[in-house]
């Protein structure tokens, strides 16, 4: 038997990070067992435009490197892969329900069913439909028409024994068919409900694992009701629990972002991708641009391989001690009966210490070329570059070690050196340059750099020793200023490094603008 498995999103705009794990465990499963992982579009309800809608979703399993066999794009031997060019097909399943006697043409109004409800529930005990509206044979269809009656199409559901799932992550699971309702599975307008398309799909691609989030369990009773009144064969379940908010047993939620900006690691999180965007000039606004959305870590510059080592540990251990695994070691480690049966926390300050590990091991190269399209972003690079800007970069990034923590980093770091003059920030000048004899020994120091040759990290270390000691002071006493007045800030790549990568013209200018501004003081 060949593993075909299928994550099944809806066209809602943006990639859930919670949702990127359940197709993560789809994806790794499938891969171990050398199968097809399908990508369905669930768009039978879609208000906006699919297409529009579906971009970002798929651009993010782009990203993330999690390439589908089947489904949008690329197509497959099941075309099409959305829903509602499918809408045929759950058509004559309904038919052939309703002939097998497993579904029935139901006339009752909303009204007549609440008033139903609402009479139970006043003598305590569980609603269960009378059927009294249902029709099987012609004639009662023809006196419920006569009224003027609509009608749906409901599923006949057992009412007695037990429904069992077995479920790779939660075991066996016992369901009473009689806690079930006769659901609706085609509408008054001839729509067919989510339930039924899903499982006529999952039959005709031909999908042996269903493996989705842990909300469609209460669902499941009623797709094996269908799957078994069709004749279909029962895929295997496993049901992935969600993703929870940071520290919390909450369902990870987009639309409430402002709850987690309260909690300390999740505001530098998110404040530190906003400082980023804000450089690019992309919109923070939380529809679009929020930690909880697979984008955001695009946009600000993280690895793909930290997230989804960050992900696939979120609910999923080999060992409880392994925590970095490459793409190979994922796949040939993961299985489902490793997967946590209760939900794990979002935790920003971890995912961050994988974006921290994979940037170190990230050779200087990459990193070159993952920086620069940001720089270009933030106009401080025009593209394409001037030739000297790769080994400018390549020199800035040796520099700075392990200082950028994300390819948007490299804005705020090293913005000066591209600038004609610096960003001066207010704080930093006041601090350093606004400064009794600021001014003065900045002259001095800038008179010194004349007969600095040749123009090197080390030759201008040693000038700044000789200064220091001429001028009987401490180092802290004129590097800081010297900074601020090259840099605009008080913290970024060595001070020396700086000097020699400006060039002697471009520092002396930036000296002779800090005496300005220190003068003022
Ligand atoms: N479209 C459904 C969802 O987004 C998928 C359900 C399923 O996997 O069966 O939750």
């Amino acid at each position: 038997m060949t593993v075909r498995t299928r994550f099944a999103p809806s066209p809602t705009g943006y990639l859930h990070i919670g949702g990127v794990r359940t197709a993560l465990f789809n994806w790794l499963f499938t891969r171990r067992q050398g199968g097809q992982f399908l990508l369905r579009i669930d768009d039978t309800d879609a208000q906006r435009n699919v297409e529009e809608a579906l971009a970002p979703i798929l651009h993010g399993f782009r990203w993330l490197g999690l390439h589908w066999d089947e489904g949008p794009e690329i197509g497959g031997p099941h075309a099409p892969y959305y829903q509602s060019q499918r809408l045929k097909r759950y058509q004559e399943e309904v038919e052939r329900l309703l002939k097998s006697g497993a579904a029935y043409y139901d006339y009752a109004t909303a009204d007549e069913i609440a008033a139903e409800r609402l009479e139970a529930e006043r003598e305590k005990r569980p609603f269960v439909y009378s059927r009294r509206y249902m029709a099987e044979s012609a004639d009662e269809q023809s006196r419920f028409e006569k009224e003027g009656r609509k009608r749906v199409v409901r599923l006949k559901m057992p009412r007695e024994g037990t429904c069992v799932i077995q479920d790779h992550i939660r075991g066996r699971v016992e369901v009473q068919w009689a806690r079930e309702q006769d659901h609706v599975v085609q509408r008054a307008d001839g729509t067919c409900l989510y339930h039924l398309a899903s499982v006529v799909d999952d039959f005709d691609f031909e999908i042996t694992h269903v493996i989705r989030a842990e909300e469609h369990l209460p669902n499941t009773p009623r797709q094996v009701f269908i799957v078994q009144s069709l004749g279909y064969g029962l895929p295997q379940y496993a049901h992935v629990p969600y993703v929870a908010a940071p520290a919390s047993k909450e369902k990870l939620s987009k639309r409430k972002l402002d709850k987690y900006l309260k909690m300390p690691d999740f505001r530098k999180l998110n404040e530190h991708g906003a400082a980023i965007a804000q450089a690019i000039g992309i919109g923070t606004s939380a529809d679009t641009f929020n930690p909880v959305i697979v984008d955001f870590y695009e946009q600000v510059g993280y690895l793909p391989d930290a997230i989804v080592n960050y992900l696939v540990l979120l609910g999923w251990s080999l060992d409880d001690k392994t925590e970095f695994f490459s793409r190979q070691q994922m796949v040939d480690s993961f299985s489902l009966e490793r997967v946590n049966s209760s939900p794990a926390a979002f935790d920003p300050k971890k995912l961050w210490a994988f974006q921290d590990h994979y940037m170190k091991g990230l050779p200087p190269k990459q990193k070159v070329a993952m920086m620069l399209p940001f720089l270009q972003r933030a106009k401080l690079v025009s593209s394409p570059p001037p030739c000297e800007v790769g080994p400018l970069l390549m020199r800035i990034v040796e520099a700075a070690g392990d200082r950028l923590k994300t390819a948007g980093d490299i804005i705020q770091y090293a913005d000066f050196f591209f600038l004609d003059l610096p960003r001066y920030e207010s704080d930093a000048v006041e601090k350093r340059l606004k400064a009794p004899g600021v001014a003065e020994r900045l002259t001095r120091f800038r008179a010194l750099l004349a007969t600095v040759a040749p123009w090197t990290a080390a030759a201008l270390e040693e000038a700044m020793n000789r200064f220091i000691a001429a001028e009987g002071i401490a180092i802290g006493d004129i590097i800081h200023a010297v900074r601020v007045a090259v840099t605009g800030k008080t913290v970024g790549p060595g001070m020396f490094d700086c000097l020699e990568l400006l060039g002697k013209e471009r520092v002396e200018g930036r000296l002779e603008e800090g005496v300005k501004m220190a003068g003022t003081a």
